[in-house]
């Protein structure tokens, strides 16, 4: 989301609130001082009905301290649980679904040029007594945005010990959602499985190096492999066009691994 809006010419602040520790005070206070003319707040769908009411208390406090500023969520939530958290959370004028840095990046555009929202794709907002949701457009993942690590530093965020190199461990999704239906898995709440090219993750893998002189990934799709004939070429490649001395991991199914693959 951050990364999508600098590239579009945006100044992004980022408070992890997680990683400061701060209280609800200290979010308030750090945003009011940024003067912000957008205000994103990031929905987290791993424990939905926990998060929605923190993320109410927190878009409540800022809607009183900003009432001049627009103040909207974003979530990769489907249609069903986009309207579910927009009630949940009043506070917001609206709230981005699917895949949200992207109508985040036209919601941004609209407000500065001082246009209306109203028919802003991929949005659920408050019109009047009325929700109204615009579906989402076609995305193309490969327009996917490298994300602002300078921002979020990702030591910030551990992995499991398998997972984790001796240096920092950047994070990169190949594809988004998965395709089976595990009926215990947040997973299948979320909008369908979608994936990026190899040369996409291949161009994000040599600007993560060239950037932030990243040395080891961890592909965090939920389900590596779900494609066999892209895993195949992806593992193929980046040994050959990838950054030199890369130590990457995956996380996947058993049944999508063979001896091939292996
Ligand atoms: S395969 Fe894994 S990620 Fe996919 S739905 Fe099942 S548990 Fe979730």
């Amino acid at each position: 989301m951050a990364g999508g809006l600098r590239d579009a010419g945006h100044e992004v602040s980022l408070a992890d609130q997680h990683v400061k520790a701060c209280s609800l005070e200290v979010i308030v206070s750090e945003t009011v001082s940024a003067h912000p003319e957008l205000i994103l707040l990031m929905h987290s769908d791993y424990n939905r009905k926990l998060e929605e009411s923190i993320l109410e208390r927190v878009a409540a406090a800022l809607a009183t301290a900003l009432p001049d500023v627009p103040l909207w969520g974003f979530g990769r939530l489907d249609r069903e649980h986009a309207v579910a958290a927009a009630e949940a959370i009043p506070s917001l004028h609206g709230l981005l679904f699917d895949e949200p840095e992207f109508p985040a990046v036209a919601l941004a555009t609209l407000l500065e040029a001082g246009e209306s929202t109203d028919s802003l794709p991929g949005a659920v907002q408050q019109l009047g007594e009325e929700l109204s949701v615009v579906e989402p457009e076609r995305v193309d993942m490969d327009r996917t945005p490298i994300p602002a690590w300078d921002l979020a530093h990702p030591s910030h965020y551990g992995f499991s010990p398998h997972q984790q190199g001796e240096d920092t461990v950047f994070p990169v999704l190949a594809s988004r959602g998965c395709p089976f239906p595990c009926f215990y898995c947040e997973v299948r709440v979320r909008p369908p499985w979608r994936t990026r090219s190899v040369d996409a993750v291949l161009e994000e893998l040599s600007t993560l190096q060239a950037r932030y002189g990243m040395r080891s990934v961890f592909l965090a799709d939920p389900t590596f492999a779900i494609q066999k004939d892209w895993a195949m070429e992806f593992c193929r490649r980046v040994q050959s066009e990838g950054p030199r001395g890369l130590r990457w991991s995956c996380m996947s199914r058993t049944d999508r691994v063979d001896p091939e693959l292996t």
